[in-house]
């Protein structure tokens, strides 16, 4: 049987996961990713950044043999913390039942540790610092621009598994001719987000329930924060881009303390970097993409996010596009 080569687009949490899967089927893989390998440079914020980690995205981990190992350097949740605006405090439980929880995991830990482990196969390589510009669905050629040299390079393809998230250039060289009749939508919504931080404590201790997904609820906005290992958390503040209660009145420390006074006052004490960070660090766009299909006569596929990005809200992303690669591997 002739040995199938595979290119995937995109190293991020299933692209790294999908390589995985294909060396365990003895199918090589080329893996080309726009960023820079970020076991060698500093993450995006310098900061980690979590994801709720479910039984969906955990029976993935469990088939390639890495859910132990991931599970060990993961914060449980057993509820969700809601935070009135009086400072009270009220845990509501995932479950009933004993053993089903959400877990706060590293964004980077996670990606790292499937990159790890993916270099571990033979026929698996990864090539950073390579962005993909285009598919040519005649010929089967990638083109990619080398972040480091600025030059333009080609590869040819058997088959091409984008998993180059919510900007997909695999998608859209299947929606701009590519595939006829390719259905696309993306719908923004009003609001953002901005990830802000809560140190731990003076000896490493949690500065609030550990085993809990905290979420301040203010009606059109809220504040979320999940634990990390080393006893801190990432917050994330959702707010509208624009009007009453937006980022764009967000503009000086003054208006933001004032917002935070007013909303978020507990949490103030615990962020005394709530300043820098806020202004240190981007406003993100939320959206939803949906379309079809997800692959061209076998030359092409879309995975994760490149497939069907959503809103962060029901925590579903990663554990979805983690479902997308167990299934293909089915
Ligand atoms: C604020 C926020 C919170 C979230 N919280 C959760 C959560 O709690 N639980 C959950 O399950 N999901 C969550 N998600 C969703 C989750 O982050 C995504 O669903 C998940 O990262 C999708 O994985 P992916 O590999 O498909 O795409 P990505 O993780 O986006 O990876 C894409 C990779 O492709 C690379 N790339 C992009 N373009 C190119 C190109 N042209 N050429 C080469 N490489 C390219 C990127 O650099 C990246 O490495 C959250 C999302 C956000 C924004």
């Amino acid at each position: 049987m002739k040995k199938q080569k595979v290119i995937v687009i995109g190293a991020g949490l299933s692209g790294s996961l999908l390589a995985i899967y294909l060396a365990k089927k003895n199918i090589a893989c080329e893996i080309y990713e726009a960023r820079g390998d970020m076991r060698k440079e500093a993450t995006a914020a310098g900061r980690s950044i979590n994801l709720a980690l479910s039984d969906r995205g955990i029976a993935a981990l469990r088939e390639i043999g890495m859910d132990e190992y991931m599970l060990s350097e993961a914060v449980p949740m057993h509820g969700r913390m809601i935070h009135a605006i009086d400072g009270a405090t009220k845990l509501l439980p995932y479950s009933g039942r004993p053993g089903e929880y959400i877990n706060s995991v590293s964004r980077a830990g996670l990606n790292i540790a499937l990159i790890n482990e993916a270099e571990k196969y033979e026929g698996v390589k990864f090539h950073f610092n390579r962005r993909c510009a285009d598919f040519d669905f005649k010929t089967n050629e990638v083109s990619l621009a080398n972040a480091q040299t600025g030059e333009a390079e080609k590869v040819v393809a058997e088959t091409v598994i984008a998993t180059d998230g919510a900007g997909s250039a695999v998608r859209n060289a299947m929606l701009h001719g590519g595939v006829p009749r390719f259905d696309f939508s993306q719908k923004w919504l009003a609001h953002g987000y901005k990830e802000l931080h809560i140190p731990p404590g003076a000896n490493g201790e949690f500065r609030l329930e550990k085993n809990a997904l905290h979420i301040w609820a203010r009606r059109s906005f809220m504040m979320i924060a999940l634990p990390n290992f080393d006893g801190s958390f990432t917050c994330t503040l959702f707010l509208a881009h624009e009007g009453e209660n937006s980022f764009g009145r967000l503009l000086d420390e003054n208006a933001l303390l004032e917002f935070f006074e007013t909303n978020f006052a507990d949490a103030i004490p615990l962020m005394p970097t709530l300043v820098e960070d806020f202004f240190a660090n981007p406003t993100g766009n939320l959206g939803t993409i949906k379309c079809y299909p997800w692959n061209a006569g076998g030359k092409a596929l879309l995975l994760g996010d490149s497939a069907h990005a959503l809103v962060p809200f029901y925590g579903q992303g990663m554990n979805a596009s983690f479902e997308d690669c167990r299934i293909l591997n089915r």
